[in-house]
């Protein structure tokens, strides 16, 4: 199996990461000899060959045209997750979705209601959102020395985040979809509108001493939209 490896010194261990495109990402702590990642790669290769096929099946489904259909996939690039999403007709005029080991997320109750559906699997993206995101922000205000009021996760089809003049950051459940680095650059922008509250000079002179790539990264981000699953954007908004 190819690779590619990085060295991070967010990293606390390392960390396999499946890319949308298939490939895989090796990332290691600093100090972590790279004589030991053929071993780990193998030994993980049963989990990277099942998520590396669940990517390819998503996918499909974004590509094709019923892709505003209900998924039976759902890539978290964020995190490099890849979730199965399955569907079981119960009684229950509800639906709810629930998580299984292994990446599954199952949806019970009443699935014959699409609405339902995309809306019990908006809830659970928006748990996720809040257990990922929020101490991924923390983290990143604790270390650049940045302090901020609440933090807040919506669905908004416009904008990524946003953040308050009291300090309070939105963000946005569509983020979990974007690759790692971009998501870290939304967030250290609206960290840095703590400090300023304007697109002024000053503002992305702040920016570049945190993230020295925020040009690039603010071009990707713009370009990021096309990630979110179409199914997400179906139906009224929540
Ligand atoms: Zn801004």
């Amino acid at each position: 199996m190819d690779y590619t490896i990085r060295r991070s010194t967010r990293a606390r261990h390392v960390w396999l990461r499946l890319s949308a495109s298939g490939g895989l990402v090796v990332v290691l702590p600093q100090g972590y000899s790279e004589r030991h990642v053929p071993e780990l790669v193998e030994r993980h290769r049963a989990w990277l060959e099942r998520t590396a096929s669940r990517l390819a099946a998503s996918r499909t489904a974004r590509e094709s045209k019923s892709s505003t259909a209900l998924p039976g996939a759902v890539a978290l690039a964020a995190v490099g997750q890849s979730w199965s999403v399955e569907y079981r007709p119960t009684a229950s005029r509800r639906v709810t979705a629930t998580e299984y080991p292994e990446q599954r997320v199952i949806l019970s109750g009443n699935t014959c209601d699409c609405d339902a559906c995309r809306d019990a699997l908006l809830r659970w993206l928006r748990r996720k959102a809040k257990t990922v995101l929020e101490p991924w922000l923390r983290e990143l205000a604790l270390h650049a020395e940045f302090t901020f009021g609440r933090v807040v996760v919506r669905s908004q089809r416009t904008r990524w985040a946003s953040c308050s003049r009291q300090g309070a950051v939105s963000l946005n459940v569509r983020l979990l979809f974007i690759a790692p680095e971009l998501v870290r650059h939304v967030m250290l922008h609206e960290l840095c509108h703590t400090v300023r509250m304007d697109h002024s000079k000053r503002f992305w002179g702040l920016l570049e001493k945190h993230d020295p790539e925020w040009q690039s990264h603010r071009r990707q981000v713009r370009a990021a939209w096309h990630e979110v699953p179409s199914w997400l954007n179906v139906g009224p908004r929540v």
